[in-house]
């Protein structure tokens, strides 16, 4: 097979181009990182759980109505998305408090919040993705004033989505992050939900222990995050059919 040009490589994903047009494929890497990659791990058989599961979530999605970059799984570790121009921000929807609002705004790990927050940062490795108002949004031409009416309910949208899927499995949807694309359709532009949805990206604590079930188990060193991922993906019933298991070897497209 002729060797795909590559877009881009990021943290835990590389985009190649994709075989139509207009179309991109994302490989999934076992690469994880926190804290702006200072701590940097290869956790064997993760970029197959979080290809299964995102493909999960954004086919969910698109069943209720809301817009997805996504396309098709190919294999274990890639999918076919739509190519679009994202959005430079990271928008986060929280439920509880925790991680840096809980920081920030000096209020205890696991408190609920009155209503969901939506918070916006830049993305911008560099600076480490700062928190913006959408006063610095619309003053940088981040995005128009529609773009961010239609981002909020998107977000909430998907919080409301997630918060049920994960519940019906004993799931607590402490916050997430997504990243939004605009697609141009003629003169129009849509905006889709792109990027992936796993635990990468989201707070998952168990309903009844508050047990971890996220990047945090990586992050502060509480366990095996294949393990962690592979409990997620077995209660929401989309195991792969070889599981990775610790220690042996993953068939890597
Ligand atoms: N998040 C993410 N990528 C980032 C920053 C945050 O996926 O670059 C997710 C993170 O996993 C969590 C939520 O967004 O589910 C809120 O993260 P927070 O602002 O608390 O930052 P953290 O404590 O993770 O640094």
């Amino acid at each position: 097979m002729a060797r795909r040009k590559k877009i881009y490589e990021g943290k835990a994903k590389t985009l190649y181009e994709g075989p139509e047009p207009g179309t991109i494929v994302q490989y999934f890497k076992d690469d994880a990182t926190a804290f702006n990659a200072e701590k940097h791990d290869v956790i064997e058989g993760k970029g197959v759980l979080n290809n299964i599961l995102s493909e999960f979530f954004m086919l969910g999605l698109g069943q209720i109505g809301v817009p997805t970059h996504f396309l098709k799984r190919l294999n274990m570790r890639e999918q076919l998305v739509r190519s679009c121009e994202i959005v430079p921000l990271e928008v986060i929807v929280r439920n509880y408090a925790a991680g840096s609002i809980s920081k920030r705004l000096g209020i205890d790990e696991g408190t609920q919040l009155p209503r969901p927050i939506v918070e916006y940062c830049y993305k911008d490795d560099g600076l480490g993705d700062p928190l913006v108002t959408e006063e610095h949004i619309a003053a940088f031409g981040w995005a128009s004033q529609q773009d961010m009416d239609d981002i909020l309910s998107l977000a909430l949208r998907v919080n409301d989505f997630l918060s049920g899927v994960f519940l019906a499995v004993g799931i607590r949807l402490v916050d997430f992050k997504i990243e939004i694309g605009r697609v141009y359709e003629g003169d129009f532009q849509r905006l889709v939900i792109a990027d992936e949805i796993s635990p990468d990206s989201c707070r998952l604590w168990d309903v009844k222990t508050g047990q971890k079930l996220d990047k945090d188990v990586f992050r502060r060193d509480l366990g095996s995050l294949t393990d962690a991922y592979s409990e997620v993906a077995r209660r929401l019933g989309v195991m792969p059919n070889n599981p990775p298991a610790p220690g042996k070897p993953t068939l890597v497209n």
